[in-house]
């Protein structure tokens, strides 16, 4: 059987088997302690969960309309309204299983053979998975440790080709945490003035998640791109719902109608008592996101001094999400073999940087969404596996 040439080139996220391995070392009587994969390990909030509960009960058992129910929509415009002072018409917003489901329509929409796409390297895997589904060229933007792990406007530009047709932004960014300011997003999108023909696809998925007073700039406030951007956001990290599988995507008049037949070719809507489910997210008290966040902060100042204090490690202070990326090069070890053996012989499950690309030699990625206090036993098996090799 020959399928597709696009199936040979997919890769995947690595993040999903470090969480295999670690849940198999864990049954074989292991104490694993997962600093991998990027999910809140807070339950989601209860008025959540109830609003979902109470949906089941009222009947709410059928397709709703493919683009999200009508209310949900109304509360993902004035919820943007309310953050970032932007008029979105509901009529825009795509409700989507997952903020991956926006990006694989985004990148469908324009890759091909002969297209270049622009992506974060370091970034998360999938850009570049779907990019070369698609058949287009990936070309990575370098994301560097000496620009704070920052986008960096000049760069991206230069990396423009007669054959870009899309470029891909996520600030705050997976697996770096770097946050992007707002001078070098306005000077990117002043220089995308050059180029119309390029779309943009802005991943905002921690937009809640930045610290020490940093500032988060959304693409939706840049009115001269509004036309050709794409807004990828949802509820999976902002309110513990990873596994309800929901997002939103924001898309401009002359796009929406294909993600919309998209959707309907494909999964026809996002089970409905998850629709209730994150109209109750954005339309009920806050207090949980608010408290979530600054128990991510607190990690944050937790991990970052205790990876300094690590032998061959240096770590500079993320902005935002709930990822640190160490400089491992110290350690004499490469990235990948680093982090296969600290889940195999310390327990502590991290992942390499090379699984984010190629830049990410020299680095692992922590999540911090874990207890302080396991935060603090990895990074004391990590310091002793550093220390003895075992
Ligand atoms: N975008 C980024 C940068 C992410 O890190 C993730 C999840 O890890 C996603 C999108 C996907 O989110 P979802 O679980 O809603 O598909």
């Amino acid at each position: 059987m020959r399928t597709v040439a696009g199936f040979d080139r997919i890769g995947e996220e690595n993040a999903f088997a470090v969480l295999a391995r670690a849940a198999a070392l864990a049954a074989q009587g292991m104490d694993v302690i997962n600093l991998g994969i990027g999910q809140p390990d807070f339950p989601t909030p209860p008025n959540i969960v109830e609003a979902a509960v109470k949906a089941l009960r009222d009947g709410q058992h059928g397709y709703t309309p493919a683009t999200g129910i009508l209310p949900l929509r109304e509360a993902v415009s004035a919820d943007l309204n309310r953050r970032f002072a932007v008029e979105v018409n509901p009529d825009n917003v795509l409700i989507v299983p997952g903020g991956k489901v926006t990006m694989f329509a985004a990148i469908l929409m324009f890759g091909e053979p002969g297209v270049d796409i622009l992506y974060p390297d370091p970034g998360f895997p999938i850009y570049r998975s779907m990019i070369e589904f698609t058949g287009a060229r990936p070309v990575p933007i370098p994301i560097r440790e000496e620009n704070g792990f920052a986008f960096s406007a000049d760069e991206a530009l230069s990396l423009v080709s007669p054959q870009t047709r899309l470029m891909i932004l996520n600030s705050p960014a997976n697996p770096c945490g770097g946050v992007t300011p707002r001078a070098e997003v306005e000077k990117l999108v002043a220089g995308l003035a050059a180029h119309p023909e390029v779309a943009v696809l802005s991943d905002e998925i921690y937009d809640q998640m930045v610290y020490d007073g940093e500032e988060h700039v959304s693409l939706l406030t840049f009115p001269e791109i509004r036309d050709r951007l794409i807004l990828l956001n949802g509820w999976s990290k902002t309110y513990a719902m990873t596994g309800w599988r929901i997002g939103y995507s924001v898309w401009p008049d002359r796009l929406y109608d294909k993600a919309r037949k998209l959707a309907v070719n494909c999964w026809s809507c996002v089970n409905a008592p998850t629709q209730f489910a994150a109209l109750e997210a954005l339309t009920g008290p806050q207090d949980a996101v608010r408290k979530m966040v600054a128990e991510f902060d607190a990690r944050r100042k937790l991990v970052v001094k205790l990876l300094n204090e690590l032998p061959g490690v240096t770590c500079i202070t993320p902005k935002g999400a709930f990822y640190a990326f160490p400089n491992i090069t110290g350690t004499g070890w490469k990235a990948k073999p680093l982090a296969s053996a600290l889940l195999e012989k310390a327990g502590v499950a991290t992942i390499g940087g090379p699984d984010f690309g190629v830049l990410g030699e020299g680095y692992i990625r922590i999540s911090y969404a874990n207890s302080r206090e396991n935060i603090a036993r990895a990074l004391e098996r990590m310091g002793d596996f550093l220390a003895t090799g075992t």
